[in-house]
């Protein structure tokens, strides 16, 4: 319940406007997001490096306005990757297409996404599509196996949550795909996804199986510990190295099982968010764990 009111107040404009003029939440968002400029999202990732983790810099955004918006976002990717290779950081982009236009049609999206992911690849980076609300998944899976038909920099991401994310699994590896499994962030209709924690997590396993053996890199997104066992036992038992997929957690959520994944030799990747646009982001961060927000409304009412 709680969950589903903080997703539909994600797109809210009176939600946006009351947790912006917030001081305290403006504070909190600041946990989960590295700031409001690149350089605040590169010295983030340049300390994850230092700890020993590499970094993925998602400038915030989503749904935007006008194609214009479209076209600044592209640019703005543009120089992201130009700076990751300027500051030699191991540190590759997530996305959304909703940011790069998808709003406005498939092909017009598509024409902002392929110089990104040619300029990554002309860098040896790479770019992740992240996954949105099932409006848009059919659209990204499409656009990222179109994009991925033209080059290997880039990869998408499968919600664990969804019924149909088996049969994405197995064509999107069969097409070479690298992929990140999370559970999934959005409210969706039972018709289409699991409802019980129960169902998602059985999921999740059996699609962290179909990925972790398929012979191309992936990554494990998670702050779930069972599901991180889950895949440290299946890899183990499948003599599957530590060098073959990732682990992938949020900025700022988890950091001492991050560091506890990296003394024991696994790979991590944090998720390093960044801009002025955080306010749906921060929604679903508070959506996942309803203490986020007790926490919030306490210090409200002191
Ligand atoms: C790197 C990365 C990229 C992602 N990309 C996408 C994407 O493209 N599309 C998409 O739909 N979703 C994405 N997600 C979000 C994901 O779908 C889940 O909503 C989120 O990760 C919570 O699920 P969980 O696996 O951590 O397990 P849960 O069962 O939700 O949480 C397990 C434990 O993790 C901790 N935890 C989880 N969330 C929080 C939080 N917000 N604050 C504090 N503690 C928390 C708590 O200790 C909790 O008990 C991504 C997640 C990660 C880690």
């Amino acid at each position: 319940m709680i969950r589903a009111t903080l997703i539909a107040l994600s797109h809210n404009r009176a939600a946006k406007r009351f947790v912006l003029s917030n001081r305290l939440a403006r504070r909190m968002a600041r946990r989960f997001v590295a700031g409001e400029e690149l350089d605040d999202a590169l010295a983030a990732a340049r300390a994850s490096n230092e700890a020993g983790m590499k970094a993925s810099l998602d400038f915030l955004g989503e749904n935007v306005a006008t194609r214009e918006d479209a076209q600044r976002a592209r640019d703005m990717y543009l120089g992201i990757f130009d700076r990751i290779g300027r500051d030699r950081l191991d540190a590759n982009v997530s996305l959304k297409l909703t940011q790069l236009g998808l709003d406005f049609g498939a092909e017009f999206c598509l024409e902002q996404m392929l110089p990104i992911v040619k300029h990554a690849e002309s860098l040896g980076n790479f770019v992740r599509i992240d996954m949105e609300g099932s409006a848009y998944t059919e659209r990204t899976i499409e656009i990222a196996r179109s994009l991925r038909g033209q080059s290997a920099a880039v990869g998408t991401v499968i919600q664990a949550y969804l019924r149909r994310s088996e049969q994405d699994v197995r064509s999107l590896v069969a097409a070479g795909c690298r992929i990140r499994l999370c559970k999934g962030a959005y409210l969706e209709p039972p018709e289409i996804a699991f409802a019980e924690k129960r169902e998602v997590d059985a999921n999740f396993v059996r699609l962290m199986e179909i990925l972790l053996p398929s012979g191309v890199y992936h990554g494990i997104a998670t702050h779930d510990p069972r599901m991180i066992a889950a895949t440290k036992e299946f890899a183990e038992k499948q003599s599957i190295g530590k060098d073959k997929f990732e682990f992938q957690m949020l900025y700022g959520i988890r950091p001492d099982l991050q560091r506890q994944l990296i003394r024991e030799g696994y790979r991590m990747r944090v998720y390093i968010p960044y801009g002025l646009d955080w306010f749906p982001y921060f929604m679903r961060r508070l959506a996942e764990r309803p203490a986020n927000l007790i926490f919030i409304l306490r210090n409200l009412f002191r």
